[in-house]
């Protein structure tokens, strides 16, 4: 058999070269229709969009777009990349029924071969408007995708239902909406009512960029609470859930969330909305969004976020997160990620500074509000140094690389997640930005510090939401007006260095270093119980799935992957006992006073396999513990702001 497949091999390696000499190959052919590329002028049109969201059995989402402005060669134009995500992610997959009409003529179209987002139609000379039916086909299970509609949520982003004309920037494209939604629903939207009627709703007339930038949460049960009521805009928290009962919010709650737009007002010094609308969904029944808007952001948690207030710390900075982006990515936006229209790619090389600031700022925020206490926002940085101290992939793979990961992988499962490194530009970028604000603390004697820089660098402009854009060298110069450093220097060596240990840096000149023990945090306790994991990744090196030992990660060289344990192997028995998480827990303690393996039966597909564990450090959880020779800048940090 070997001998025939060597034999073939070689057959075929000559047969290619005698090819290879008679021609001289392909060429490429002809590209397609040109489409026009996106200009700052104005749309001698508009976009009359008119959505029919009621029907919440089938999650069929009717749309129909009258487009005036048209000519003989227009091009629609389906948003492919999409802000926030910065990437191609638009659901064209989820579009049918599509239907062109002129004055109730049917007007044919085609797609463009090389980009699938691009349609060409070819109305009738003098045929000035455009009638445009279709439908959007919200996934019915997960297995299609994340789930927006439920019986009784709706999470719609208009970028999904709109077709907009090629050759204008978005911002110079009229949008016009209306929405009817299921009778006696609430919704929320940074988007201005015009009218409203029975089940429909109109909307005042706005820009394409502002139009696809306000999404529209809505629900049967739903509450709206006012987070500051003397401020200088309004802001409001739009809660939707599954059941009435989840949206009880105790005056202590409510006063944290208010808090946060007070604190937020401390750090950056300015507003860039003229009203935010927080999206927030409670539910386990639609997907658990965390988008960022200019004036509004997509929120989602647990159902049970706010009434078991003290299981559900761990990703309670997602509001703070999402809300620094108004400032920290809407306003101020890298100048490459910045881009005209939807079509046009978006380059993704500052996300250390959009995402990785704005995962700082928001776990600062959400410990200055009372979101958090102290201990919870030490103990979720304890688990984001542990983390990437036992990260492999830092060993081949610079930071600055993860910046194109989005693009990427939009957020599939990986099966060695920890070798490949996956959108480190978060939690990595946020230690980086530690590292720099106890630095700029240090050496001015605790005179500045990044609160500062982002009063200089986001507080500019008071009251507008023109978005302004930077680079890496405007950067530099607003951290050099806060405090004079080599800036430049500071941060190429943490976003371009291959196989150096994590930047701990910040946690040491804050007056803290990680350290393990064998009991885990109050707060990932609470986290393991809520989410159903188990987990042991700085043990073993596995995280578990609670109910039946389905192995969700394994971390690249542990002991589990030397025993060559894989994700979504099955752990059936541990040492002849059957799986739960507790015999486990139990046997990685008994290993420690031995030299034997722990055994595992596994089930990978149809395989049954036994195999041997061999650990002996005994369980092992991180938590930062106070470095009392140095200044604890990292208290300083967290505590709120007078
Ligand atoms: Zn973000």
């Amino acid at each position: 058999m070997k001998q025939f497949l060597m034999s073939l091999a070689i057959f075929c390696a000559a047969f290619a070269f005698g090819a290879a000499n008679a021609s001289p190959g392909p060429n490429s052919i002809a590209p397609t229709v040109p489409i026009a590329a996106p200009k700052d002028r104005a749309y001698p049109g508009e976009i009359r969009l008119k959505v029919d969201a009621s029907d919440l059995e089938r999650r069929i989402v009717r749309v129909h777009e009258a487009l005036s402005g048209v000519s003989t060669d227009t091009v629609l134009l389906y948003p492919k990349w999409l802000p926030g995500t910065h990437a191609p992610e638009g659901p064209i997959d989820r579009l049918a029924g599509i239907r062109i009409t002129a004055n109730g003529a049917p007007v044919s179209w085609t797609r463009d071969t090389v980009d699938v987002y691009a349609f060409h139609v070819h109305p009738a000379a003098g045929v000035k408007s455009i009638d445009i039916d279709f439908d959007y086909l919200s996934p019915t299970s997960p297995k299609v995708g994340a789930i927006e509609i439920s019986r009784d949520i709706l999470l719609l982003e208009w970028n999904s239902l709109i077709f907009y004309p090629a050759g204008y920037f978005t911002r110079q494209i009229p949008v016009e909406a209306s929405l009817t939604l299921p009778v006696d629903w609430k919704f929320g939207s940074a988007l201005e009512t015009m009218s409203a009627s029975g089940a429909e709703t109109k909307f005042k007339r706005v820009s394409l960029n502002t139009f696809v930038d306000s999404p529209v949460y809505a629900g049967r049960y739903a509450a709206r609470l006012d987070l500051d009521p003397s401020g200088p805009a309004q802001v409001h928290l739009n809660l939707f859930a599954d059941r009435p009962e989840l949206l009880a919010i105790k005056p202590e709650q409510l006063e944290a969330h208010r808090n946060l737009v007070q604190q937020a007002y401390k750090v950056f010094g300015s507003h860039h909305y003229s009203h935010y609308d927080f999206l927030y969904s409670l539910s386990d029944q639609v997907q658990q969004n965390g988008l960022e808007h200019h004036q509004s952001s997509e929120d989602g948690s647990d159902p049970n976020a706010l009434t078991e207030w003290n299981k559900t710390a761990y990703g309670r900075d997602l509001l703070a997160h999402e809300f620094t982006h108004s400032w920290n990515g809407k306003f101020r936006r890298p100048a490459d990620l910045w881009t005209p229209n939807y079509q046009v790619p978006m380059q993704d090389s500052l996300l250390w500074v959009y995402e990785g600031q704005t995962e700082y700022w928001g776990q600062v925020l959400t410990a200055r509000s009372g979101l958090w206490t102290h201990q919870q926002a030490l103990d979720q940085l304890a688990l984001t140094a542990a983390y990437y101290e036992v990260q492999a992939g830092r060993r081949w793979r610079a930071l600055q690389d993860t910046t194109n990961d989005e693009i990427i992988n939009p957020r599939r499962p990986m099966s060695w997640r920890n070798w490949q490194r996956f959108e480190d530009y978060y939690s990595e970028g946020q230690l980086i930005w530690l590292d720099a604000d106890t630095l700029i603390r240090e050496r001015s004697q605790g005179k500045r510090s990044l609160d500062d820089f982002a009063r200089v660098f986001f507080g500019i402009e008071d009251g507008s939401f023109t978005t302004v854009t930077y680079n890496f060298e405007d950067l530099v110069k607003a951290l050099n007006s806060v405090e004079a450093y080599d800036w430049a220097a500071f941060l190429r060596a943490r976003l371009d260095s291959i196989g150096k240990p994590a930047p701990f840096d910040g946690l040491r000149r804050g007056g803290y270093k990680l350290v393990f023990s064998d009991t885990p945090s109050e707060f990932l306790k609470a986290h393991e119980d809520q989410s159903k994991r188990v987990n042991l990744l700085f043990s073993i090196g596995v995280e578990l799935d609670d109910k039946d030992g389905t192995v969700l990660e394994v971390l690249w060289d542990s002991a589990a992957f030397k025993a060559k344990l894989t994700e979504s192997s099955v752990i059936l028995a541990i040492n002849g006992a059957a799986y739960s998480a507790d015999v486990l827990k139990d046997a990685i303690r008994s290993a420690k006073a031995t030299n034997l393996p722990i055994e595992l039966i596994v089930k990978s597909g149809d395989r049954f396999r036994v195999l041997n564990l061999d650990y002996h450090d005994g369980l092992r959880y991180p938590r930062l513990e106070r470095e009392p020779s140095v200044p604890a800048r990292l208290d300083e940090i967290l505590a709120a702001r007078k």
